[in-house]
């Protein structure tokens, strides 16, 4: 039996909906969400559908996505893993900072450290 994991890097209601939307398929023999970061799904391929597992898989969450227009996601295979996600512009993150508080981004290192006090008083 094949096994193939998909990871959602960390969107988690996504994976739930992708849970269900596998379940309704009848090649796959066991489902079930990895604890306890719940964004990840292991899946067992049945016997007949084993060759082509990971190509089969890749359509199934294509369709589901394009289906539901999250067209900004994105596949990666590797190996027997296949990650769900939104690329992201590598300009847009060394430009941006985060507040690892509240999340708000800024542009520049001063602002981050002003921001920062604000949670403190
Ligand atoms: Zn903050």
């Amino acid at each position: 039996m094949t096994h193939i994991l998909i990871n959602f890097a960390g969107d988690v209601h996504l994976a739930q909906a992708v849970k269900c939307y596998l379940s309704s398929h009848l090649v796959f023999s066991d489902i079930f969400m990895i604890e306890p970061e719940e964004d990840e799904i292991s899946i067992s391929l049945e016997k007949n559908y084993e060759r082509n597992g990971n190509r089969l898989v890749k359509e199934i969450l294509r369709n589901y996505l394009d289906s539901n227009n999250l067209t900004g996601y994105q596949i990666t295979e590797l190996e027997n893993i296949l990650t769900v996600g939104i690329p992201k512009d590598i300009g847009e993150i060394s430009t941006l900072l985060m507040c690892e508080i509240c999340g708000w981004r800024m542009t520049t290192e001063e602002e981050l450290l002003v921001h920062r006090r604000t949670h403190w008083i």
